[in-house]
């Protein structure tokens, strides 16, 4: 917080969409007066000994705002680059993904009662990237699991459900079949437990989860669910997918320092440059990062005239049925505010 009393965050607009549902938060902020200054920074890849890194400045604005808010960034295809989100999530730590879906009011899909909290362990397990050819025709991949990773985020998992009064923790996991990784995982959970007397935990095999969200999702209303990154990655996707999508759908990725917050979806290319791009999942985020940042009346306000915005369905973009174009949107949000 600066002695203007304003908060620095750091934004990366992204590519594609980026800039134009960028410009949407910025406007919409500016008009409910939170109290934020955005410090935009580049994230072009470069590569440095063979590795993909970003400039030396951005990644001192993020350790410095300890805040940052994030657009989609394409991933370059066939340049020797490992994806830049995975660059984001290895140089800031960001070991805890946490993704909310709330049905929408005005945004009719099977179910209406929708509200699950998924947490994914962001740094390893079958994404730890170990993967090499045995023989020809025979590949390895190695799924790590540490219990210093799992007790991360399962700590952060436990806190997190506390302190947003959800005082339910639900492991997620496939020890049954991967006993020793995922009874690593599970085993670190029942310990962490004990330290949280407060917050009541139980642990379910995914394949039940995903049976038993899709066939009714209202009893996961009360639970924070938390997992190994392959499994977070997917499920998270299908709750996206029962809310409407993943043009709705807001995230954070927390590291012990730095938090980036973003929207699920990537740059859609192929709406680039049009206008026609729904900012609702930026804008959830960074209603999510305002949370983080404990700015709770401001993200209330902002949150209430979105859903406000959509519940009426007079101005919305076309991905839901709507004809506005993203600025219109945009300003039907700020004539709320
Ligand atoms: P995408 O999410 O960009 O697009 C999928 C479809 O959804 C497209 O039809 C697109 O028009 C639509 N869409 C997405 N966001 C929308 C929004 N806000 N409003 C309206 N419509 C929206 O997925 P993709 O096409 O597979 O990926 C495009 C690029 O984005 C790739 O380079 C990919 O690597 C990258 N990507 C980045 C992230 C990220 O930065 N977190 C996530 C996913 C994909």
């Amino acid at each position: 917080k600066g002695s203007d009393g304003l908060y620095t965050v750091s934004l990366i607009e992204g590519d594609g969409i980026g800039p134009e549902i960028s410009q949407s938060v910025k406007d919409i902020f500016s008009a409910a007066g939170a109290p934020i200054k955005w410090e935009p920074v580049d994230v072009t890849p470069m590569l440095v000994d063979g590795k993909t890194t970003i400039a030396k400045e951005t990644i001192e604005s993020i350790n410095r705002n300890k805040v940052a808010l994030k657009g989609p960034l394409a991933t370059p295809i066939g340049k020797g680059h490992v994806s830049l989100n995975l660059t984001l999530r290895r140089t800031f730590n960001l070991f805890a993904n946490v993704r909310p879906c709330r049905s929408i009011e005005g945004y009719k899909t099977p179910y209406d009662n929708v509200d699950t909290v998924l947490i994914r362990e962001n740094t390893e397990g079958e994404y730890s990237g170990i993967e090499h050819v045995v023989v020809d025709g025979v590949v390895q991949s190695i799924k790590l699991i540490t219990r210093d990773a799992s007790e991360r985020v399962l700590r952060y998992a436990f806190q997190y459900a506390e302190d947003i009064g959800r005082p339910k923790v639900r492991a997620v996991h496939k020890a049954t079949i991967m006993k020793m990784s995922d009874g690593l995982f599970l085993g670190t959970a029942k310990d962490v437990a004990k330290d949280f007397p407060n917050v009541e935990f139980d642990a379910e095999l995914l394949d039940n989860t995903c049976l038993k969200m899709t066939t009714d999702p209202a009893p996961y209303n009360d639970k924070v669910l938390v997992m190994p990154n392959l499994y977070g990655d997917i499920l998270s996707d299908m709750c996206a997918g029962l809310i409407g999508g993943l043009g709705l759908t807001p995230s954070g990725n927390i590291g012990d320092e730095c938090s980036i917050f973003e929207a699920v979806h990537g740059s859609a290319p192929d709406i680039a440059g049009k206008a026609l791009a729904n900012p609702t999942a930026l804008l959830l985020s960074s209603i999510m990062m305002l949370r983080h940042m404990e700015l709770n009346e401001h993200a209330a306000k902002i949150e209430s005239a979105i859903f406000a915005t959509l519940a009426e369905g007079k101005t919305l973009t076309g991905d839901l049925g709507g004809k506005a174009k993203t600025h219109e949107y945009a300003g039907a949000i700020i004539s709320r505010l």
